[in-house]
């Protein structure tokens, strides 16, 4: 961690800051150079119905692999494309890879499998975000009605005016939204009301909280009954055990996504995990 040191009014750069700044800007060299050399993929994690564990759709997530084989997180390098602006192309790309799987899947008889697409919010707020939008699912040939992005609670807080317009000009695409990690930002109820979004993601932290104390489900249950109040879909992220999505189901929780399921796969992965599933289905 980077640390600043105030000495009699001063801010002092830390060694340790200049030697951050330094590995920033190297990483960005090198995710600029590795997606353009094909180091960026997407893996699928299935999205299920609660309670009867059949798969309805998937989370698309990216990865990189960088050319020594080394795995980066998303988490560790989409600031630094945002940072960057090189999340714009970046998540056109992602859009299109995940629209093209949609096509795939549906093809391979899947007809009723929406696919989730995450989206920054430097990629939103640019100009042509919508005409790429639509750009995408023409190219693509996907059905914009199983197509949905996932905005972070943060950014729907944000410059409200122009968000609404915004969603609005998505919404007409045909494809929904879903607000991720809800019920980490403060949204306020008349705000989320006037937001055109479809699907309220609860935030894995409160999922994993929700077998701790008597009051660790609360933030879920508000967020449930949320969703049931103004007629959203509601799907909990990060379901690790039985013991949360059996407390997920008796709140009512529709939805769910986690490792209890699957962990994100790749697409040869997934197809085959669909099949076992509707074979445990079958018997
Ligand atoms: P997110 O959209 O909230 O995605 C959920 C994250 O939780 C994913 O991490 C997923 O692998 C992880 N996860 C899913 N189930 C479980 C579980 O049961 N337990 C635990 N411990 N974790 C679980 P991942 O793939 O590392 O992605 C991290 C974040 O990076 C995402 O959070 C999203 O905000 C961002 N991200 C990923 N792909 C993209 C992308 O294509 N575009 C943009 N803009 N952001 C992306
Ligand atoms: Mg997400
Ligand atoms: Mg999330
Ligand atoms: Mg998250």
């Amino acid at each position: 961690r980077a640390k600043s040191q105030q000495r009699a009014g001063h801010f002092y750069f830390s060694r340790s800051m200049g030697v951050e700044i330094r590995e920033r800007v190297r990483m960005m060299h090198a995710l600029r150079s590795g997606f353009q050399r094909g180091e960026l993929f997407l893996a699928y994690q299935p999205q299920v119905d609660l309670a009867t564990s059949r798969p309805f759709g998937a989370e698309a997530l990216l990865r990189w692999r960088t050319e020594d084989g080394r795995m980066i997180g998303p988490d560790r390098f989409i600031p630094i494309a945002e940072y960057s602006g090189l999340i714009v192309d970046i998540g056109e790309w992602v859009l299109r890879q995940a629209l093209a799987e949609l096509v795939r899947l549906r093809a391979g008889g899947h007809r009723d499998f929406t696919m989730s697409v995450n989206v920054s919010q430097v990629q939103f707020r640019h100009p042509h975000f919508v005409d790429m939008l639509r750009r995408a699912l023409e190219d693509t040939g996907a059905p914009a009605d199983y197509v949905e992005l996932e905005i972070t609670e943060s950014m729907a807080m944000e410059e409200p005016a122009l968000l609404v317009e915004k969603l609005a000009q998505v919404k007409r695409t045909g494809v929904s939204i879903a607000i991720d990690d809800f019920g980490t930002g403060f949204s306020s109820l008349s705000h989320l009301q006037r937001l055109q979004v479809d699907r309220l993601k609860i935030d894995r932290t409160f999922v994993t909280e929700i077998t701790g104390s008597a009051r660790g489900s609360s933030i879920a249950e508000m967020v449930i009954q949320l969703g049931r109040n103004l007629g959203l879909s509601v799907i909990a992220e990060g379901v690790e055990d039985e013991r949360q999505a059996h407390i997920l189901r008796s709140l009512g929780c529709p939805l769910a996504q986690g490792f209890l399921f699957s962990r994100p796969l790749s697409p040869e992965a997934l197809l085959e995990w669909l099949g076992n599933q509707a074979i445990i289905e079958a018997a």
